[in-house]
């Protein structure tokens, strides 16, 4: 029987681009509107670490634009985020993904079946398990 065990924000290792944020009601840079089905594919691809509720501005340089209900789903190494931008007359949404694609990684060592991986383009370092 496997399980998870979500943890509190404080406890996250926050990737620099969520550190980086700066305004509380702003989307983590970088990120990139994405489709429901990827966005679905995400969610049940990777293993959740933490998950966040924030009012993001609609226009992300304008205090004075509205502010739509964002959720946050963080995994390892990345994010994605569901917003809801409009409520009436039908509720409609937007998928995001959050942070570095990794697109330039070396893996800094490995024994057996365990990998350990940086990524070249922000910094973040990982391990993972390729055993199965
Ligand atoms: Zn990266």
């Amino acid at each position: 029987m496997s399980y998870q065990k979500l943890i509190y924000m404080e406890e996250f290792p926050k990737p620099k681009y969520m550190v980086d944020m700066g305004s509380y009601n702003t989307m983590p840079v970088p990120y990139k509107e994405i489709t429901h089905d990827e966005f679905m594919h995400s969610f049940f691809i990777y293993c959740l670490e933490v998950q966040d509720y924030r009012q993001v501005h609609e226009e992300p340089n304008n205090r004075m634009s509205k502010l739509l209900i964002t959720r946050f789903f963080w995994f390892q190494t990345f994010g994605i985020a569901i917003q809801e931008f409009q409520y009436y007359p039908e509720q409609k949404y937007k998928y995001y993904r959050l942070g570095c694609e990794h697109n330039k990684t070396k893996e800094v060592s490995s024994w057996d079946c365990y990998h350990k991986v940086d990524c070249l383009d922000c910094g973040l370092h990982w391990e993972y398990d390729s055993s199965g």
